[in-house]
């Protein structure tokens, strides 16, 4: 018999098959019980229109046995088969659609070097490679084929990129059996493992769990003897491996809560319920089907670098990816979930760019579903989104920063912040409604906490007026807003930063002339303080403490403090601090008492004064013995 070559895109495929390193190996067996998949479909579909094929729905299977003293691996069909042209165009070509440009891509020397390696594992593990990856795991390969119309059977034999044969044969029933004679076991591979029942389980399980038709097999377990009390025995069975209906492709009045949770905590490894699931479908310019679960508590690894977003990509059934991450935007990348569009191909020959069009458009309907369904959240159910925020909402936030503002309209409405005045979550929106007449900014204090944030002296000044403060806890808060600019026409402002513009005409009027007055002092005092700050000033604005920091400029001491944390961060990125006094405090006129009399006292109380307000600030104090010593001092 004379062996036939390969195309020269086939040998290509092939030999990198072999060669390959790629580490999941395991999806070979996917990919052959997916063809089996599609060939059964064409039969089914013809058999509803031609009764020769004389099938029902129910006689269709996919059956699986291994041998593990032969080393084979048989998988078994009673699809619609192929003709010998057909064994031989299908088989011997991979000259189909999409693959000039994989080859393209892959023209440069397949295997030689590494750069093309990492180049095939990218291939193989996205898109699956079809028939030939079967070479990754079996040294010799025989398909024995019987299309439905044909009398005669033939076998196709393949030991690699050397060719293959074709050849007439036996078989009585129309489908299609494969064999693959597994490779030796190496050092660092072990090949054996495929012919245990254990690890096929497992495959059908992970990957071709929702095929519509049962992949069967002879397995063995033991069972409690009826006969012999205590004892077991071996019991073989042929065994249905796959549930065959995915849940998303079920109704959801179909499935209940339970169903939805169970399949959650076994899929994706949770211990605990999901917070809420989002079932949908999508038809149109993208057709899928996908469920997407919020959990409820961060992911074990989330704030680790080893955490991959993602939701797991398949195609009619199959899982394509474990983690597809393009499907998900960074600020939803605590969702998990399942995406299935008959619109994306498990094969790589189809253009890859088509692929990444597609998946753009379901990503993009997905990223406003999950938007549009926590909205709803907030608005019916407002407890569970609260604790959907107490864990989940510094993403959002950092959402609205990082994405430039492009996406902030969609994120905006979707933060809250808690409230000086009651301590409870309030978005914008809501804040902006409570705002009293007289009221124009939407005014915000930075803190560890809202306790402290209630204890500031601003707060004291703003909260007098009838004005409520908003409580930025997390690092990323300010910068949001700044991202923001505004909201609903109103501007934001720090009230430790910020002119708040509070006072009446006369109050500001009275306070500039005490500042003029007190010109020569204040510079004296800001002398002493150094580089520490711009300026000393007096302010109305403290309510009944002594002192404070402010800042001016873009900078506020907050984002300063956060940008010195950030790895990598300079030193020149500073707030420029002003210490503000109290024009009213009993301080203030000792403080002219002693510019009078002893300046010397007077740079101590400076320093004493500088450093209780960085205390109230939040910030450390640069020298705490001195500090310590000076306040002794004057005891
Ligand atoms: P794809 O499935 O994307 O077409 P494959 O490499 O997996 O690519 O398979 C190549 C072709 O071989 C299939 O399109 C199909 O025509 C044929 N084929 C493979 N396996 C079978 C099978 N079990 N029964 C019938 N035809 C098959
Ligand atoms: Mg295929």
């Amino acid at each position: 018999m004379r062996k036939k070559q390969f195309k020269a895109e086939s040998k290509k495929l092939l030999d990198m098959m072999i060669n390959s390193i790629y580490t999941n190996k395991e999806i070979f067996l996917r990919e052959l019980i997916s063809n089996a998949s599609d060939a059964i479909d064409k039969l089914y579909f013809k058999s509803l229109t031609d009764t020769s094929v004389g099938m029902n729905k129910d006689d269709f299977e996919i059956f699986i046995s291994a041998d593990k003293e032969a080393r084979t691996l048989t998988i078994s069909d009673n699809g619609i088969g192929m003709t010998a042209d057909e064994l031989e165009s299908n088989l011997g070509t991979i000259a189909k659609s999409g693959s000039l440009n994989f080859k393209n891509e892959n023209d440069a020397e397949l295997t030689e070097n590494e750069d093309a390696k990492e180049k095939d594992i990218e291939v193989i593990g996205q898109f699956g490679v079809g028939f030939y990856s079967s070479f990754m795991v079996a040294k010799k390969v025989e398909v024995v084929s019987k299309a439905f119309g044909e009398d005669v059977a033939h076998k196709w034999t393949s030991e690699g990129a050397d060719g293959y044969t074709l050849e007439e044969c036996e078989k009585e029933n129309v489908g299609t059996v494969i064999t693959l004679y597994m490779k030796d076991d190496t050092e660092t591979e072990d090949y054996s493992r495929f012919l245990e029942q254990f690890t096929i389980t497992e495959l059908v399980k992970k990957y071709s769990d929702y095929i519509r038709y049962p992949i069967k097999m002879e397995t063995t377990h033991s069972v409690p003897d009826s006969e012999k009390e205590g004892e077991y025995k071996e019991e073989t069975a042929v065994e249905i491996l796959n549930s065959m209906v995915p849940l998303w492709r079920k109704n959801k009045n179909e499935i209940s809560t339970e169903e939805y949770n169970e399949f959650y905590k076994s899929r994706f490894t949770d211990y605990h319920d999901p917070l809420d699931v989002i079932h949908f479908k999508s038809e149109g310019t993208a057709t899928f089907d996908s469920i997407i679960y919020i959990p409820s508590a961060a992911p074990f690894d989330f704030y680790s670098k080893e955490y991959e977003k993602g939701l797991a990509l398949y195609t009619n059934g199959v899982m394509i990816m474990e983690k597809c991450a393009d499907l998900v935007p960074d600020y939803f990348s605590f969702v998990k979930g399942i995406v299935d569009s008959a619109d994306l191909n498990l094969n790589i020959s189809r253009e890859t760019l088509q692929q990444d069009h597609q998946v753009r458009i379901i990503a993009k309907a997905i990223d406003r579903k999950i938007k549009s369904e926590l909205k709803k959240m907030l608005t019916n159910d407002r407890e569970k989104y609260e604790k959907f925020f107490d864990v989940f909402g510094v993403q959002i936030k950092w959402g609205v920063y990082s994405n430039y503002g492009a996406e902030k309209d969609g994120l905006k409405d979707l933060m809250m912040f808690k409230s000086v005045k009651n301590n409870k979550y309030v978005t914008l929106k809501e804040y902006v409604e409570n705002m009293p007449e007289g009221q124009e900014k939407i005014y915000y204090a930075c803190g560890e906490a809202p306790e402290k944030i209630a204890l500031l002296p601003q707060t004291e000044a703003v909260t007098a007026k009838g004005f409520d403060v908003l409580c930025f806890t997390d690092d990323v808060d300010e910068f949001a807003v700044q991202m923001l600019m505004e909201y609903d026409g109103k501007q934001f402002a720090n009230i430790c930063k910020d002119d708040l513009n509070l006072s009446s005409d006369e109050e500001k009027k009275a306070l500039t002339e005490k500042n003029e007055a007190a010109k020569e002092m204040l510079d004296e005092m800001k002398g002493w303080l150094g580089d520490d700050v711009t300026a000393v000033k007096f302010s109305d604005q403290l309510g009944t403490h002594a002192v404070c920091l402010s800042s001016e400029g873009y900078v506020s001491l907050d984002m300063a403090k956060i940008l010195s944390r950030m790895p990598g961060a300079n030193d020149g990125v500073k707030a420029q601090l002003v210490l503000e006094i109290n024009k009213d405090h009993k301080v203030a006129e000792k403080l002219f008492d002693l510019f009078a009399n002893d300046k010397a006292q007077l740079e101590k109380y400076t320093k004493i004064l500088y450093n209780e307000a960085r205390l109230v600030s939040g910030l450390e104090v640069e020298n705490p013995t001195e500090f310590a010593d000076m306040i002794a001092d004057l005891m």
